[in-house]
């Protein structure tokens, strides 16, 4: 019995872009799912770019997201002897032959000498792709240099890993067939390939850097929960084939098969993304999500101290999914914990500022400071009661408030919030709004 073995096989370069791990992940979660293993390969050859910084940011990257891989990291850097080795057999074999290509005089590069019949796979993705002979060309294994090609290097460490699923991104398809010959000459087994699709923009363009956050350690610190964004990279492209969204790792797991990976591109919304991370933060524990929350402002600087934690607490369960990110506490609540908030002009001028509004707002005051409780029914009945004494909408009452003890016209339902303040700090926040437009 042959387990199921796949790799992710990342070219360090110092950023993990999202594309490719979504790939580890994919390779991942078919790994679990199969009861199989999953491998990693660091494909460390660009010296340049390889360096041990580069590394572990895909190492850290990997962590962050729990893709935990099986056995030993295994380096391309360390097989440099051994594909030399194979390239030195595939000349034994007639497979490969020496030229000094365009005869600059700088050396001989090994080349490998295409089968000269088409060749053709079965992509779990793409289903069946062919290549005919004529367009499959002779292509270098060993430069002149004597360093090893990308296509050496990554068949001979599939074949030493025993990889039987190669699961990678679209821009690899038109080596694959140079893969298979390469496999097929060193009497190896083929393993099976399956090609992503292409993250694309809204434009349908290749999604990069231009496009927003592109890279695992941005999604990081723009406070992405990792349970989100695996989830999220997950759907793109996969589906369980329900309608379920939010999923859990486990979910994930269980559900996971390449059958259901789509060959069409997929796009990255943000809009959904956060959205997802706002599920996710909603299935935590409330005390940790407000003790993130806390973290975020105070990385920020934006955190008081003093702040009741209580009150912290209750204000971040009132802000409920209007907080997709933990940082968003800081940017869109700040007036809970800030007796001197900003005045939004526009709110001003359109709630406080027209005939009667404030007028009507010291009513509303009287009518708060003697409401029998500060629960938000209460407040509600009070508020309500008010409005039909008065014969006016709901509305009328409503938005002045707001903006009375919030300075903006936008944020939580006005009478939990309400509650959430109490009442000292809400008549303290009216009087202020008062002594502010009706000097
Ligand atoms: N290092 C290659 C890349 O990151 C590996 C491709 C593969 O998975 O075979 O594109």
């Amino acid at each position: 019995m042959s387990t199921i073995r796949t790799r992710f096989a990342p070219s360090p370069t110092g950023n993990v872009h999202i594309g490719n791990i979504r790939a580890a992940i994919y390779n991942w979660l078919f790994a679990r799912h199969e009861g199989g293993q999953f491998l990693l390969r660091i494909e460390d050859t660009d010296l340049e770019r390889s360096t041990p910084a580069a590394t572990q940011t895909v190492l850290d990257s990997m962590a962050w997201l729990g893709l935990d891989y099986d056995g030993e990291v295994l380096y391309q850097s360390t097989q440099r002897a051994h594909h030399l080795e194979l390239a030195e057999q595939l000349l034994r074999s007639g497979h490969a032959y020496k030229e000094d290509k365009g005869g600059t005089g700088k050396g001989e590069c090994v080349i490998f000498r295409m089968p000269g019949t088409d060749i053709g796979y079965h992509d779990l993705v793409k289903g069946d792709l062919l290549k005919k002979a004529e367009d499959l060309r002779d292509f270098v294994i060993v430069r002149s240099d004597g360093s090893p090609v990308f296509h050496l290097g990554n068949v001979a460490d599939d074949i030493t890993m025993g990889v039987t699923h190669v699961i990678r991104g679209d821009d690899h398809v038109e080596n694959t067939f140079k893969h298979i010959a390469l496999y097929r000459a060193l009497g190896a087994p083929v393993p099976q390939f399956a090609h992503l699709p292409m993250i694309v923009n809204a434009q349908g363009k290749p999604y990069s850097k231009r496009d927003g956050a592109a890279y695992v350690g941005e999604f990081r610190e723009r406070g992405f929960l990792p349970e989100a964004l695996f989830n999220s990279l997950a759907l793109l492209g996969w589906s369980p084939g329900d309608d379920r969204e939010v999923m859990t790792r486990d979910e994930m797991v269980a559900a996971f098969t390449l059958d259901r990976v789509r060959s069409a591109p997929s796009q990255l919304d943000m809009t959904k993304l956060l959205w997802m991370n706002g599920e996710h933060m909603r299935r935590m524990d409330p005390l940790a999500v407000a003790d993130a929350c806390r973290a975020a402002m105070e990385r920020e600087g934006l955190w008081r101290d003093g702040t009741d934690m209580d009150y912290f607490r209750a204000a971040v369960a009132c802000m409920g999914d209007r907080i997709k990110l933990f940082p968003d506490m800081g940017h869109n609540a700040a007036f809970f914990f800030d007796e001197e908030f900003p005045y939004d002009e526009k709110s001003v001028r359109k709630r406080l500022q027209k005939p009667g509004a404030l007028d009507l707002l010291r009513d509303e005051r009287a009518i708060l400071a003697a409401a029998p409780d500060f629960s938000p029914a209460a407040l509600d009945a009070a508020i309500h009661a008010l409005a039909e004494q008065r014969g006016l909408g709901l509305g009328d009452l409503v938005h002045p408030l707001r903006v009375a003890v919030s300075g903006t016209g936008v944020g939580p339902g006005l009478f939990e919030m309400l509650a959430v303040m109490g009442r000292d700090r809400v008549l303290r926040r009216i009087d202020r709004t008062l002594s502010t437009y009706a000097p």
